[in-house]
């Protein structure tokens, strides 16, 4: 095992790996901006390096200053976390060119996961059912594009193999908007991604976003953890997401987790993974994977008793998984909700001090979060500042536990978008299980006119 670890990160998910770490008996290295020289996982490591200002290109993503305090502190290995450098294969190789073992999967895996196309292409390989679309990259000729598109059928998504965030993506509903949307999408492309790449899949309707959790060691074994539905979401960002997903046949669920693993022994994946599909009229359609730990990772974690950070580490150190598929029983249900520091209904996000923080308690109840009464919400970073998931024997349970923490859970100073949880929460579709990857947005735009 590993004697001393860096993360590379910020947020509760650096306090996430430190408490990791902590447990596996690891010494830590915390790394952190200017703005993050208070935070509770920089006290809390047992060493720290500060490797930049503010803005994050200076620091969190300052590939040669994260390498340097690993030199100086004498760490083995680097956590990624999620977000920021996880899912750079440049980085992960200047790591392991560096003599530091990189706590994710082989550089080229997470190369040809991050490339949409190649990604695709790979996972059809392995029999890994996909969204229908072109073969590929699309082509140059606008009457191949035409064709392609008429075969696909109306309406169809032009995406960026590059893209990723939710960006880089235009629906088309007519062949007369098709070619406009193609060079649009592409030029985009070319300018955030620095790929101008696209190709076409038919777009779905009315999804459901489903994805499986994997688990695979150096030594050819993979699992998966079960599914999570994470179809809550307001522009392309999960605001909820639990596990299991309801109202889906577990045969159906088995059967597609076996097609992950098939396809991690196919490629050599190694450590935490997710496949994420959107899931329509009881099929499940690929869309990409996420080659690092996910921030709902916890309702995974309630559910099936497995510590996905400490296997992160243990498999990344060589060891064997400790446990096959027959070991991995589904137990119970957890629901998540992300808080962020934000208008709970406009979404303005709403750094400064916190001047109050309290916390639920209680059975079933996790809080995941590094800010604490008298910490100031830097406003260079993403708005979440913790999760709150609950767990419970059935849906309704944990649902209940999540209303009852929401209430117990006081925050001053800044706004946080708790006011929109506990709605959602009381909400009767939310509350039936099973809506669509639009509900929400389609729910706020409704309130919205009501307000009005
Ligand atoms: P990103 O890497 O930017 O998150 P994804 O490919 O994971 O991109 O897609 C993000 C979201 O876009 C999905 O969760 C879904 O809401 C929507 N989406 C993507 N592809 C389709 C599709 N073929 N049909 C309908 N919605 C889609």
């Amino acid at each position: 095992m590993f004697e001393k670890i860096l993360i590379a990160n910020r947020g509760e998910i650096a306090l996430r790996v430190l408490r990791a770490c902590r447990e596996l008996g690891i010494k830590t290295v915390a790394v952190h901006s200017e703005a993050d020289t208070e935070a509770k996982y920089v006290k809390l490591a047992d060493e720290s390096v500060c490797i930049g200002p503010a803005p994050s290109l200076q620091s969190y993503l300052n590939v040669p200053a994260i390498i340097s305090a690993a030199e100086v502190t004498d760490a083995e290995a680097i956590h990624p976390g999620y977000g920021f450098l996880s899912e750079n294969a440049d980085f992960a190789e200047r790591i392991e060119q560096s003599g530091f073992v990189f706590i994710g999967p082989r550089p080229d895996t997470i190369r040809l996961m991050g490339d949409k196309v190649s990604a695709k292409d790979a996972m059809k390989t392995a029999g890994v059912p996909c969204v229908p679309g072109s073969d590929g990259a699309l082509p140059e000729a606008p009457k191949e594009i035409i064709r392609i598109a008429r075969s696909i059928g109306y309406p169809v998504i032009i995406k960026a193999s590059g893209g990723g965030g939710g960006r880089g993506m235009r629906v088309v509903h007519t062949e007369a908007a098709l070619l406009n949307a193609v060079t649009t999408t592409r030029a985009e492309a070319q300018a955030a991604f620095g790929n101008p790449v696209v190709y076409m899949e038919k777009y779905l309707e009315n999804p459901r976003h489903i994805e499986i959790q994997v688990m695979a060691d150096q030594h050819g074994n993979a699992v998966y953890l079960g599914e999570r539905d994470c179809s809550m979401q307001r522009r392309h960002q999960k605001v909820i997401e639990e596990a299991p997903a309801p109202g889906i046949d577990r045969k159906l669920i088995d059967t597609i987790g076996k097609r992950c693993t098939d396809a991690c022994r196919k490629i050599g994946y190694r450590g935490a993974g997710t496949f994420e599909f959107l899931y329509e009229n009881g099929e499940f359609y690929f869309i990409e994977m996420n080659t690092r730990v996910q921030v709902e990772h916890p309702v995974t974690e309630f559910i099936t008793g497995i510590d996905i950070v400490q296997a992160q580490i243990r498999v990344a150190a060589g060891e064997k998984l400790w446990f096959r598929q027959r070991d991995v029983v589904l137990r119970g249900h957890a629901v998540e909700c992300r808080i962020n520091a934000e208008d709970p209904f406009k979404f303005t996000p709403s750094p400064g001090k916190i001047s109050n923080w309290h916390t639920p308690g209680g059975p079933g109840v996790r809080v995941d979060s590094h800010v604490y009464t008298g910490y100031t919400v830097p406003s260079h970073y993403d708005s979440m500042i913790g999760k709150l998931i609950t767990y419970g024997d059935t849906r309704e349970q944990a649902i209940t536990r999540m209303n009852i923490a929401l209430s117990e859970m006081a925050v001053a100073g800044i706004k946080t978008n708790i006011p929109l949880h506990q709605e959602l929460m009381l909400d009767s579709h939310f509350l039936k299980g099973g809506t669509s990857i639009h509900y929400l947005e389609q729910r706020l735009a409704q309130v919205g006119v009501i307000k009005a």
